[in-house]
């Protein structure tokens, strides 16, 4: 299990994550969400080792790993995928996933370099890994295809593949829906779904509040750096400190657009649901 307490950093006068304390269940999907700047990204940064905390601790199965290199965070069974899509784009699809597995399970470039001859013996194995995350994002038929050539979203893919190469326990997207369209969030949220189903822990940064409601067992809330709220998907979206959160003066206008339309959409859902119970109900409908 991972596990953070009294988690903070700060930057000069910047307290971007400010004691957050919790906990991910394994085997669910977790969401963080909150305004933009709430330090969503920064936590991930923090629980990933790519930032090291200014007070409190971060354990995953009983071990301490706050103040653990990436690379052994990594090789502990937590992986990432960034906010900005970071790929190889001038790289084969199966490339970047080889590629990726060794430069985020080793210390350095030279370290990822010498692995290069030191693993021929082992590339098969290797690729067969790669293959293999290639096949739970859906991408086995473009793995030799250029990453670059590729769509944003099958290349939101290829970053997800990146870090499933890796063998993880718990996979961390931060905003992986950034920049695609609804038909594509809507596949993207199913192979999401069918990663967790297949047991994998799944913790999800998104902004696309339809599909965090749709996809998430549990939504943490930061604001301003702190945790604000936390329950179910119904539990959070009715939690009035959320709603001032979102709606009041400190949240971006678009986040308060999307979740106008949210609202709005949510409501049709409810409307419809009903109706067809309604009209199921009755034999001769
Ligand atoms: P979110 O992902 O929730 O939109 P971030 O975690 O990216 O927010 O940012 C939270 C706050 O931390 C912001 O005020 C941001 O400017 C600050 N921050 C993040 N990383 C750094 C850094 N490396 N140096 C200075 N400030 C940072
Ligand atoms: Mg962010």
């Amino acid at each position: 299990m991972l596990a953070f307490d009294n988690l903070g950093i700060r930057f000069g006068g910047n307290q971007a994550v400010q004691g957050v304390t919790g906990s991910v269940t394994p085997g669910i999907i977790t969401a963080i969400i909150g305004p933009n700047g709430a330090g969503k990204s920064t936590f991930f940064n923090l629980i990933s080792g790519f930032y090291k905390p200014t007070s409190g601790t971060i354990t995953f199965g009983g071990q301490d790993i706050t103040r653990l290199p990436t690379h052994e965070v990594v090789g502990l069974g937590i992986a990432r995928t960034f906010q900005t899509t970071t790929i190889y784009r001038e790289l084969s699809v199966l490339e970047n996933a080889v590629l990726g597995h060794r430069v985020r399970t080793r210390s350095g470039l030279w370290d990822a370099l010498l692995a290069t001859g030191r693993e021929r013996r082992e590339g098969r194995a290797s690729e067969e890994a790669a293959m293999q995350a290639l096949r739970r994002v859906g991408l086995e038929e473009q793995a030799h295809t250029l990453a670059g050539s590729l769509t944003q979203e099958a290349q939101k893919r290829v970053s997800i593949a990146l870090a499933l190469a890796t063998g993880p326990q718990v996979l961390l997207l931060d905003e992986p829906a950034a920049g695609i369209n609804p038909e594509e969030t809507v596949n993207l949220t199913r192979t999401i779904r069918e990663l967790a189903a297949g047991g994998l822990t799944v913790v999800l940064i998104e902004h696309k509040m339809s599909m965090v409601m749709k996809l998430a067992d549990h939504i943490m809330v930061l604001h301003h750096g702190q945790k604000i709220a936390e329950g179910s998907p119904g539990q959070v979206s009715r939690d009035p400190a959320v709603v001032e959160a979102y709606l009041g003066g400190h949240a971006a206008p678009h986040i308060q657009a999307e979740l106008k339309a949210d609202l709005i959409q949510n409501a049709k859902d409810v409307v419809s649901a009903t109706t067809t119970s309604a009209t199921g109900g009755t034999p001769h409908a």
